[in-house]
């Protein structure tokens, strides 16, 4: 694919994904890459199971690069039931085609019905049997956002279709997913995440992932705590007693930003505009494991006593006890 960028262009993209995540250097090297190479060869097939699309969306919000060049110029996105041009017949040919090939990163976004195939069908056919279909010639695979990551929303209590992520989907069916599966979780997940991952992915390379979330260290090292312009507040005990507040640990308005791994407080949302904690919102643990997975799971509370999940000690210090 002809892309009409020089190699100037994937460094200064790469370079601007590095700085925005403060990652060492040396990342721009691996990310510009990965860049060149997804934009001139290596295609990515993105499949939507139970989700509602805010990945899809997320992708869309991405400020640098823009979503058109992203998407015409920098991603060869092949497969895509939303904003993909091949439709019906086309699609199902498009992703046949797909599967016969071994040049593709997989992109899955949204939980897999293990107990109710026909609760996810594409064409007719179980979302399963199409996913299985593209497994095993990927050269990597992608579980983006909370849902794919763990099960998400689609696998809360009681759960009738019996909703799994896709680690646990690939485990299901004997597929290995050491050095192959990577989450991006998060509801949604941040474009530079996305795009991030994908890239490094496309270098042919498995980056270092954290060992309970399976996701990638360079944006899920740190907890949404560990890096909160509120810690101060939290170490006084200065805690906010209503939503909004401008000020004070949010803490005991149900925050769980001890749990949660994110970049929010570096990279912020919309191009930095703004971010839960600085909107005065506790962090509600969208990338955390446990996100949803309770039907009591509160988004908002008032009081510790109602605080959705019970701190240890170690959670509560963002585990430095
Ligand atoms: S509990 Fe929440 S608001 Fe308080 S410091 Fe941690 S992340 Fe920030
Ligand atoms: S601050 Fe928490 S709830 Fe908000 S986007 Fe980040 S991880 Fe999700």
């Amino acid at each position: 694919m002809k892309t009409g960028f020089t190699r100037r262009d994937f460094l200064k993209l790469a370079g601007t994904m590095t700085a925005t995540a403060a990652l060492p250097e040396y990342f721009t090297q691996i990310f510009a890459a990965g860049l060149e190479r997804m934009a001139a060869t290596t295609r990515v097939v993105w499949l939507q199971g139970q989700s509602c699309s805010g990945e899809s969306i997320s992708l869309l919000n991405s400020v640098d690069p823009s979503p058109a060049d992203l998407l015409t110029r920098y991603i060869s996105l092949v497969i895509h039931q939303n904003i993909g041009a091949a439709q019906g017949q086309t699609f199902m040919d498009t992703l046949k085609k797909a599967a016969q090939t071994n040049d593709y990163l997989l992109v899955i976004e949204g939980a897999i019905p293990l107990k109710m195939p026909q609760a996810c069908m594409i064409a007719g056919r179980p979302f399963e049997t199409t996913v299985l279909e593209l497994i095993p010639n990927a050269k990597a695979i992608l579980a983006v956002g909370t849902c794919a990551s763990f099960g998400g929303i689609p696998a809360a209590d009681g759960n009738d279709t019996g909703s799994v992520g896709v680690k646990e989907f690939m485990e299901h069916h004997n597929l290995r997913w050491q050095n192959k599966l990577v989450n991006c979780p998060s509801c949604p997940t941040h474009p530079v995440s996305i795009v991030g991952t994908l890239a490094y992915l496309a270098t042919g390379q498995y980056p270092e992932v954290h060992k309970e979330l399976l996701a990638p260290r360079m944006y899920y090292q740190y907890s949404t705590h560990d890096h909160c312009p509120r810690y101060h507040d939290f170490e006084r005990k200065i805690f906010a007693e209503h939503f909004g507040q401008p000020e004070g640990c949010l803490f005991k308005l149900g925050c769980l930003g001890p749990l949660t791994s994110t970049e929010c407080p570096n990279r912020q949302w919309n191009s930095g505009v703004n971010w839960c904690i600085r909107a005065a919102a506790p962090c509600i643990g969208c990338s955390w494991p446990g996100f949803c997975r309770d039907k009591e799971f509160p988004l908002y509370r008032i009081g510790e006593t109602a605080h959705s999940v019970t701190y240890t000690e170690k959670d509560r210090s963002g585990g430095k006890i």
